[in-house]
């Protein structure tokens, strides 16, 4: 449905981690009432029935994508089925009643548990405020193709993690974001676009007491990543006591995340990151 000036404008100050439900009940109401355009009117009635309902509203969880799915050319990864996926594997747990029992008084958006996919390090859906961030990543592989030493793939690099070494391209472990910009710009196949996965931020949150999410090392597959958010899922409703939020059970915990995870048994091995070489 098409959107007034106005009404675009109004629903750009609802607060991002509702504005997406907003913008529903937005459309619904201006679909009942017969409109062919949202207007700001819409907007405003909704964003109050919305704030007298909110409990209502509260379904416990909420997954957010960037805007990769719409076709963003920056995507390191292209996964249609991951959101899915995620929100099958969150409300399978019941995460409203499961608050509804820990939650002493009215239950908030606050309390939900928050999952977000970016599929690319730009992170636009903000993965590092939030109880679960994935990042898409794409490894470099380096090939055994001449490099023709031209440059591009530096130019295209905004970390600065390739440097020429012998007439070959060399990149840093420690510096690369995995956004295979660079492989994508390669004119010779020297670069190309390696294995791909997802990098998995936990514990972040905003509010009173903001924390930044804490990075596990690595790049996970989707199926990896899917189980060790699984597994943090269960780290997370077996600590909660009240409905606080993941982060505060980590610090709680005094402990890494991934070692958190680790000693309680729920994963044998720590996973690897993936290589950057050909074949390994
Ligand atoms: S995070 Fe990357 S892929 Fe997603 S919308 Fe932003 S730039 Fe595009
Ligand atoms: S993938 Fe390539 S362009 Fe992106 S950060 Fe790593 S080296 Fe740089
Ligand atoms: S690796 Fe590719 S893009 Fe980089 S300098 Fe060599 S040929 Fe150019």
């Amino acid at each position: 449905m098409k959107w007034s000036k106005e009404a675009e404008e109004a629903v750009s100050r609802v607060p991002f981690f509702v504005r997406k439900r907003v913008k529903k009940w937005v459309e619904d109401e201006a679909t009942r009432s017969g409109a062919r355009e949202v207007t700001q009117r819409h907007v405003l009635t909704s964003q109050q029935r919305f704030l007298n309902r909110m409990e209502e509203e509260v379904k416990g969880y909420q997954v957010e994508t960037c805007f990769g799915p719409s076709g963003c050319p920056n995507r390191a990864v292209i996964s249609e089925d991951l959101p899915a996926a995620l929100e099958t594997l969150l409300s399978r747990r019941d995460p409203e009643s499961f608050l509804r029992q820990r939650v002493k008084g009215p239950l908030k958006v606050h309390h939900e548990f928050r999952l977000s996919i970016s599929d690319c390090p730009n992170a636009c859906s903000r993965p590092q405020v939030v109880d679960i961030g994935l990042i898409g990543a794409c490894m470099p592989e380096i090939t055994e193709e001449p490099c023709s030493e031209c440059g591009v793939c530096m130019e295209a690099c905004k970390e600065n993690a390739i440097s020429a070494q012998n007439g070959q391209p060399s990149i840093s472990e420690s510096k690369c974001l995995f956004c295979g910009q660079c492989a994508k710009v390669c004119p010779t196949g020297t670069l190309k676009k390696g294995k791909k996965g997802y990098r998995i931020l936990v514990g972040g949150k905003l509010g009173r007491h903001p924390r930044l999410a804490e990075e596990f090392p690595g790049v996970f597959p989707q199926d990896e990543a899917m189980k060790i958010v699984e597994k943090c899922l269960d780290l997370y409703q077996e600590h909660s006591v009240h409905g606080e939020r993941f982060g505060e059970i980590l610090e709680r915990m005094d402990k890494q995340p991934w070692e958190a995870i680790r000693q309680a048994g729920r994963l044998k091995s720590p996973p690897g990151l993936l290589s950057h070489k050909t074949g390994e």
